[in-house]
């Protein structure tokens, strides 16, 4: 078996490197996979320490598994089901498949010899809690530690094979991670898998869909973990599609294990385990560390005094403070007094003419300044002054002479209103009322 012979088996890294080069070719893939010369194959096993990369797959991580470009690790979940996990078994030994199996702890006590075939089959055997209960992320220690310790438990019990082991490997169902089930589960060098796409296998989409989900986002990537379910029929039908396709468009399998005290990890750099290293031409960004603390209270702290700022009072301060001067200035405006708001007589025809046409602000100015000459105020125009007349007799003239009658009409009426209003700065409202009504 090609897995088998790419196994890591010495520190040397010319011999693996050889080994694998020697593997990278379809006619050593075919060779090694008796009566199924167009079988995919697995190219190489990687040998994985759960302590260094605690954490994997870059649909919620940072790191996913070391793997080169163009090579896929095939997981699959919540088995085992005989009806489909048995297909699915099949079409992996026709291609000489590895993948890797996350158990569901009731499923392996339900149908332990589907766990045994699993082993015998050589494929990887990780665990996936005992209930499959999708609130990982907001259960304390004592729910989900019995749901990790149970699926372990019945998976382990189905391997009767005492050459078998389950691997330290554990998915969170429904991918609920939460930080203190990562963090229980690294305290026992148990590794957290994510994925890096999946094939939304689980949902109710056409096996087409699985399919080409499977490949798009596994395209898009470029490499990485896919994340199946061996439970559903849709991913049985779908399954063959997908590895006809990955061998098509030049995809490998790794085979992934965990380390063990006669197996060393494979040998890699740290840049190896983030899918897309920086280089030299690309920016690095700087991953968001999740703050990995926990606050002891939730009640605020008072707000330090200036004594705890350790600064020295007898600085100037950097705004300025009130002087008492100022302390004292009533912090309100005074009330303004009524001859603020009193319009001088005449204006309010001028304000008016804004609104009107020429024409009927020039009759309206003509009938303002009429009464005034007539009443002859000293010292604003001067009884027969020609100077002081002469432009409201050169304006009026404008006017025909209907409007000049009309406009002492209008001045007539005005100085019987002044006349009968009582002496006041504000115009009467009747007034001003009459005249816009005339003037149109
Ligand atoms: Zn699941």
């Amino acid at each position: 078996m090609i897995g088998s012979s790419v196994v890591v088996r010495t520190r040397s890294w010319i011999v693996l490197c050889l080994g694998l080069l020697s593997v990278g070719t379809p006619a050593a893939l075919a060779a090694d996979c008796p009566g199924h010369p167009d079988a995919l194959g697995t190219s190489r096993t990687l040998v994985v320490d759960p302590r260094e990369h605690p954490r994997i797959g870059t649909m919620q991580y940072r790191e996913t598994l070391p793997l080169k470009d163009h090579e896929v690790v095939l997981t699959f979940d919540d088995g085992p089901l005989p009806k489909y996990s048995n297909q699915v078994l099949k079409i992996l030994a026709d291609e000489c498949i590895k993948a890797t199996f996350f158990i569901i702890g009731s499923q392996a006590k339900a149908n332990p010899e589907g766990v045994r075939k699993l082993v015998a089959a050589g494929h990887t055997v990780g665990t996936h809690s005992m209930n499959h209960p999708l609130t990982f992320d907001r259960m304390p220690i004592e729910k989900f530690e019995p749901e990790i310790n149970g699926g372990i438990e019945w998976t382990s019990a189905a391997m009767t094979d005492p050459s078998s082991q389950l691997a330290p490997f554990f998915r969170i169902p429904g991918l609920m991670r939460a930080e203190g089930v990562e963090n229980y589960l690294i305290s026992r060098g148990i590794q957290v898998w994510s994925a890096d796409f999946p094939a939304d296998d689980w949902r109710h989409v056409s096996s087409d869909r699985v399919y080409q989900l499977a490949i798009q986002r596994l395209e898009a990537k470029g490499k990485g973990v896919l994340l199946l379910h061996d439970i559903q029929a849709r991913t049985v039908a779908a399954l063959p599609k997908i590895i006809r396709d990955l061998k098509a468009r030049g995809y490998r399998i790794v085979h992934v294990v965990p380390a063990t005290a006669d197996r060393p990890a494979t040998p890699t750099t740290p840049v190896e385990w983030l899918l897309h290293p920086p280089t030299e031409t690309t920016p690095i960004a700087r991953w968001p560390a999740v703050p990995n603390f926990a606050f002891t209270q939730t009640r605020t702290l008072p707000a330090p005094s200036l004594a705890d700022l350790n600064a020295q009072t007898a600085h100037e301060p950097l705004l300025p403070r009130r002087t008492k001067a100022q302390m004292d200035v009533a912090s309100t405006l005074s009330v303004p007094g009524r001859d603020l708001f009193a319009i001088p007589e005449g204006s309010v025809e001028v304000l008016l003419s804004t609104t009107l046409s020429r024409r009927a602000a020039t009759r309206l100015a003509m009938a303002a300044e009429t009464p005034r000459a007539a009443r002859g105020k000293p010292g604003t125009v001067k009884p027969g002054s020609i100077r002081a007349g002469k432009p409201h007799t050169a304006h009026a003239a404008h006017g025909t002479p209907k409007h000049t009658a009309q406009a002492k009409t209008v001045s007539a009426k005005t100085v019987a209103a002044k006349s009968a209003a009582p002496k006041s700065a504000a115009p009467h409202p009747t007034r001003v009322a009459s005249l816009k009504k005339r003037a149109q």
